[in-house]
């Protein structure tokens, strides 16, 4: 089925709103398995909205269109909708029903005399409830067996409406299912991801590979179509393995909703480790994110940010020599950093981080970017250079997600490799 996506609004022409509709609305059809050709604008004109229908109806199977079914003059999309397909518009009674119960609800708001044309309908669609709002949405088949949709444009409305009744009603039209996995993939940038792969991505039909590239992190996804899900696991199963062979250690989870630092709390608490967190670059960004995992209090001991010279001496204990030698941004110095905030520490991880992210401080020998990262695990202190691309608060992300995936591999190695 191929689709077509008219998101209806002056506003979206103007610039005034983001037509997050469309963005909502092209993943959903991609999940469906629906084919997504074209996404069209248009203003709240009739003329030109007229047309848009009418060209969408000579290439494509489905047309959603989001917005303009509000109660107001400049609200037309139902009413050319109508005019395009030669239909009436008449009125549904249950709908009616619903706009005065919803007013009810709202007391203080008044029905005003244009609420009414919320409740007309056009002739032989299929009416959808709308359980935050007036505007119904409509679900109207035309004599080509064509479908068009019709769905309110405040995605408060419309994401609800859709996941509840239009999603389940378009996997019904959609023969057989969609099965697909996740792998994702940290320490290896996207374009060597994608070179690593081109042989399986240029020969793939079903299933099918797509990354998506994340920063410092490649996603990808393989998805089957299949009559069933168990044929559709099949399908991925290979696929699977053999991205598995190719990325090993580099993949860090398969799991949908995992992240780089749940991964890492979760080894963390796996091997019964405490961390403590030495910034300098990232400034606490790197603890940020392991604090946004629930359950980090479990594991996280302390952070120190070290900004100055000064901070890294007196909390850190790193020597003074050493910073007059090598200065701050320097394997020596975040050696010293990740062994100072172990402090010798039983069962202690650390992870410290130095570098320049710029825009200022670089050098031909330290040019902005350049970044040290040292994570200190079972008494072994590991430390490697980054030179990474990209404006402040680029290379400062680059460094948390780095940071992360290397006391993730750190610990894998420590714990997990030599033991076996
Ligand atoms: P209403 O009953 O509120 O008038 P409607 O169905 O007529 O709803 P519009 O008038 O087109 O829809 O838009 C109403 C509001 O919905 C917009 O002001 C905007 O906040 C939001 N909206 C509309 N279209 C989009 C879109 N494509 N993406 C994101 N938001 C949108
Ligand atoms: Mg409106």
């Amino acid at each position: 089925m191929i689709a077509e996506l008219i998101s209806v609004g002056t506003e979206i022409l103007l610039g005034n709103i983001v037509n997050t509709n469309a963005n909502y609305l092209a993943r959903k059809c991609a999940e469906l398995g629906i084919s997504n050709y074209y996404q069209v604008s248009v203003g709240d004109n009739e003329e030109r909205l007229a047309s848009v229908i009418k060209t969408a109806l000579s290439r494509a199977d489905l047309l959603i269109l989001t917005g303009g079914l509000g109660p107001t003059k400049d609200d037309l999309t139902k009413e050319v909708t109508a005019k395009v397909l030669n239909k009436k518009l008449i009125e549904h009674s249950h709908t009616k029903e619903r706009i005065i119960e919803y007013f009810t609800r709202k007391k203080g708001l008044e029905i005003t005399e244009n609420n009414w044309k919320q409740a007309l309908i056009i002739e032989g669609s299929t009416v959808v409830d709308n359980h935050n709002g007036t505007a119904p949405g409509l679900i109207v088949k035309t004599e080509e067996g064509k479908i068009i949709i019709l769905l309110p444009g405040p995605p408060n409305e419309l994401q609800p409406m859709f996941d509840m009744d239009i999603f389940p009603y378009l996997n019904k039209l959609q023969p057989g299912v969609l099965y697909s996995e996740m792998i994702k993939i940290c320490g290896i940038g996207e374009s060597k991801a994608e070179t690593m792969i081109q042989d399986l991505i240029d020969g793939q039909t079903n299933p099918t590979i797509a990354p998506y590239a994340k920063t410092g992190e490649v996603h990808l996804r393989i998805t089957a179509s299949a009559s069933t899900m168990v044929e559709g696991k099949n399908l991925v199963k290979p696929v699977v393995e053999e991205l598995e062979k190719r990325f090993s250690t580099h993949i860090y989870t398969n799991k949908e909703e995992e992240n780089l630092e749940d991964v890492v709390v979760n080894l963390l608490v796996k091997h019964n480790l405490t961390i403590s967190t030495a910034e300098s670059c990232t400034g606490g960004l790197l603890t940020g994110r392991l604090v946004n995992v629930p359950g980090a209090s479990a594991v996280l001991g302390e952070g120190f940010i070290t900004y100055s010279n000064e901070a890294k001496e007196k909390y850190l204990n790193v020597s003074h020599e050493t910073l007059e030698t090598y200065g701050a941004v320097s394997r020596e110095t975040a050696a010293e950093m990740a062994r100072g905030a172990c402090n010798n520490l039983k069962n202690k991880t650390s992870i410290a981080v130095t570098g320049l992210a710029g825009p200022g401080g670089g050098s031909e020998e330290k040019p902005v970017g350049t970044v040290y990262i040292a994570c200190m695990v079972n008494g072994h202190v590991k430390v490697e250079k980054y030179q990474f691309k990209g404006n402040r608060q680029k290379i400062r992300e680059l460094t948390v997600i780095n940071g992360l995936n290397l006391l993730r591999t750190s610990i894998i190695e420590e714990f997990e490799l030599n033991s076996n």
